[in-house]
């Protein structure tokens, strides 16, 4: 067996960042930027009314309350050109343009209308409630770094600076294949024997999860003709390749036939559980992920070695989902196995402000019911486990994604 950290090593060597591209800001949610973005506008791009009120010159309110004739209206987007002069105030809506001579804005709460004077309840100093050009984004502020991942604020920001494309890591095209004579995936009912492929709908969930893009290749049966057709039109039209099953020390295992003959891959069998055997390497230069076929493990294993592979590709510079410390409401046993555990759990925020872990539900890897219910992975090093109140570290299940 060797260890999670050498597997993941061997997965990152060869998983490299794509070349960057130029994508519309629309498409680029969930994607690492490749370019600085300064830039070349302020944001506000004038002085505008944080406030619905009146703009006012502060000097004229100095003595409160007092009394101003209203000479005018101002709404967001209109464009405001004459000035108000000594004793005058204009009605203005928030995000309108500040008149020419108003240097202060009073609220509308802190005023009364008689006809087409104002009565202002307070004096408010300079500047009262006005939001200057450049508050936000000045021209020429280095806005955002290469490698700075895209979220929903980025893109909005990115539209205020009037942009329209930006460069890239592109989104990765993921295929994934299932495997196995025993898989139904059409609806039918299950003759005696077979089971339904759920495994290709999870990692093709997981996939567009963690911000890719995930082509379903199908399924193949136990056959290394069928299995290496579907694997060359794979590395063919894909950035990367997920296969499910068949990786492990079975009879049956054709995926590892298929994959020794026609690919560069390493056959491994990590001190972890679930998700033991893992295959990785690469068919025609293209990275392949050989997953195992129990749903847990295969789940697992993606989350340990297909999340950090697919993020490093996209560009992203943290890859690894760190582990954060939570309490463990129960006792989450184990036994002494020279392997690092994963067990399925849930995590809550306790009232003492910290995450505290049950589990999901049980353990076996091919469990998938209580993986689905589980929010974090709890990691058990070798031993004997933790007891109830004890420290445990965990991995939040999805933490990463776009
Ligand atoms: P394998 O890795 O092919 O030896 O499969 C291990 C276990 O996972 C077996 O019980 C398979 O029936 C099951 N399995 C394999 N692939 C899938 C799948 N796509 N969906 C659900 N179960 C699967
Ligand atoms: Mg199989």
């Amino acid at each position: 067996m060797i260890s999670l950290d050498e597997a993941l090593d061997f997965v990152l060597s060869l998983t490299p960042r794509r070349e960057p591209t130029v994508v519309p800001v629309a498409e680029a949610l969930g994607l690492v930027l490749a370019q600085d973005v300064v830039s070349d506008v302020a944001i506000p791009p004038f002085d505008n009314t944080a406030m619905d009120g009146f703009a006012v010159r502060a000097a004229d309110v100095v003595e409160a309350p007092c009394d101003l004739s209203i000479v005018g209206t101002v709404a967001a987007g209109d464009n405001p050109t004459d000035a108000i002069g000594p004793g005058e105030a204009v009605r203005i809506m928030t995000g309108a343009v500040i008149p020419p001579g108003a240097d202060a804005v009073v609220m509308v709460e802190l005023t009364s209308v008689d006809g087409d004077v104002v009565r202002l309840d307070e004096s408010v100093p300079l500047g009262n409630h006005i939001r200057p050009a450049g508050d936000d984004v000045q021209s020429g502020d280095l806005v955002f770094e290469r490698g700075e991942p895209l979220g929903a604020g980025h893109l909005g920001v990115l539209c205020s600076l009037g942009l329209t494309e930006v460069q890239v890591y592109p989104r990765l095209r993921i295929g994934v294949i299932s495997t196995g004579d025993e898989l139904v995936d059409d609806g039918a009912p299950l003759q005696p024997g077979q089971i339904r492929d759920s495994n290709r709908r999870t990692l093709l969930s997981l996939v567009a999860q963690a911000g890719a893009e995930g082509v379903d290749l199908g399924l193949a049966r136990d056959d290394e003709e069928v299995i290496e057709a579907a694997l060359r039109n794979g590395v063919a039209q894909c950035d990367a390749v997920m296969t499910t099953g068949g990786v492990s020390m079975g009879d049956f295992d054709y995926v590892k036939a298929v994959l020794s003959r026609i690919g560069e891959m390493r056959w491994m069998q990590i001190a972890i559980k679930p998700a033991k055997p893992f295959a990785f390497g690469t068919v025609d230069g293209v990275p392949v992920f050989g997953f195992p076929g129990n749903p847990v493990s295969c789940m697992v294993s993606f989350e340990l070695f297909g999340r950090p592979g697919v993020r490093q590709m996209m560009g992203f510079d943290e890859v690894i989902v760190p582990r954060i410390n939570a309490v463990a409401d129960e006792d989450l046993d184990r036994r002494v196995d020279g392997k690092t555990h994963f067990l399925r759990a849930r995590a809550t925020y306790g009232t003492d402000g910290r995450l505290h872990v049950r589990l999901a539900g049980g353990q076996g890897s091919h469990m998938l019911w209580a993986m689905a219910k589980a929010n974090v992975l709890a990691a058990l090093p070798n031993g004997d486990g933790v007891s109830a109140g004890g420290e445990v570290e965990i991995i939040l299940l999805g933490a990463a994604g776009a």
